[in-house]
């Protein structure tokens, strides 16, 4: 499939280089930008204020990969959105709103499907279809947006997809959505989750952004982490361990570690207190975070008693705890579920009539 570049995906810079080429001027490219950034224009004919030469070269250069809303679903407890997109090859996305005291907060997704293969969850059943495009993850946050008529303060990259695996699309998101031409959103507000790709946490180490690191460690040793995680077989928890401290010492930002609680696999005071050796001494975070039980797999929730004495044993440790609002938990919030129903009540992605696997 020889699809044309991503229009939306090229920062001010690269925009300008592009139409200089056209032989426009260059407040033009601004101009561009902002249709794209500020305005979120759905075509080229919008772009009313450009030449009609220009906007016609553009077209047929350039794609504007626009999102197209497939199906909204509030949680009625907490008034958490979850939104099915449609990207322009007919591919289905999961993206969240979430509302907090301090703000509105948004979880995106930065790839169709997922190929790490964690066995609790529901993006990775049918593997990776391919990665967004860092327009395709800006217009995730543009489109919530304006769906809800709200400024957004805080992203999650902690949707479908593993953002390092898609590397280069995540940097260049991350740049544009800090970007002051842009929605200007500050680095210490934009989290990236990871299941532990060590030679990409060392990449954006060196980068010194002022990002939020989370990465998904689920189980206190390599043992138990490859049953669950298959990404465990080729990063170890050394290794992850020693990308961390190198992030920390870059960066001085301390590291969220998510931990998905199931009922007899990860949660007894044995994991707990293997965790808290673990961890003990290290600026970090735990976010607890029972399981939401996916459909398709036989993992349970574990028990308040067993969630709070887990919590417990590492506070001991000293360890900074805390447990997740399960946001969304009757709107099949959890990652990649909705798009699982979708998919089956469809039998695949819409549109293009494209199938997983
Ligand atoms: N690939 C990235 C980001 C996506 S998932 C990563 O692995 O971090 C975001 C977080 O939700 C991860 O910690 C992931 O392990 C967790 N998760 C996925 N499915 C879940 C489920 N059913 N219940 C609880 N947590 C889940």
């Amino acid at each position: 499939m020889d699809a044309k570049p991503d229009l939306r995906s090229l920062n001010l810079t690269e925009l300008k280089n592009v139409i200089a080429g056209l032989g426009e001027k260059s407040f033009r490219a601004v101009q561009v930008y902002e249709w794209l950034h500020k305005r979120q224009a759905e075509s080229f004919d919008e772009m009313t204020n450009l030449p009609v030469r220009l906007r016609e070269i553009l077209g047929q250069e350039y794609e504007l990969y626009n999102l197209r809303e497939i199906k909204a679903l509030e949680d009625p407890e907490d008034g958490t959105f979850k939104y099915l997109f449609a990207v322009n090859d007919g591919n289905v996305i999961e993206s969240v709103f979430m509302s907090y005291e301090h703000g509105y907060s948004v979880c995106i997704s930065s790839q169709v499907g997922c190929s790490m293969g964690c066995r609790f969850c529901a993006s990775t059943i049918g593997g990776k279809v391919r990665d967004l495009t860092a327009g395709e993850m800006l217009e995730q946050v543009y489109l919530m947006q304006k769906l809800q008529g709200k400024r957004v303060s805080n992203v999650v990259v902690m949707g479908s997809g593993e953002p390092f695996d898609n590397y280069d699309n995540f940097v260049r998101f991350y740049e544009m959505i800090t970007d002051k031409d842009g929605l200007n959103i500050s680095g210490r507000n934009i989290t990236v989750s990871t299941c532990g790709i060590t030679d990409k946490i060392r990449e954006i180490a060196d980068k010194q952004y002022a990002l939020t690191l989370a990465v998904s460690l689920h189980a206190p040793d390599d043992e138990l982490r490859k049953e669950i995680m298959p990404s465990a077989r080729k990063y170890s928890i050394g290794e992850i361990m020693s990308a961390c401290d190198y992030f920390f010492e870059k960066t001085g930002r301390r590291i969220t570690f998510e931990y998905s609680l199931m009922a007899g696999i990860n949660d007894s005071e044995e994991c707990a207190r293997k965790l808290g050796e673990l961890l003990k001494g290290r600026n970090c975070h735990v976010n607890l975070i029972p399981v939401n039980p996916v459909k398709e797999r036989n993992f349970v929730r574990s028990g308040t008693v067993d969630i709070t004495r887990f919590k417990k044993l590492l506070e001991k440790s000293k360890i900074n705890v805390t447990i997740r609002r399960g946001l969304g938990i009757n709107i099949d919030a959890a990652c990649g579920q909705l798009r699982r129903s979708y998919i089956k009540e469809t039998g695949g992605d819409k549109g293009a009539g494209l199938c997983e696997n």
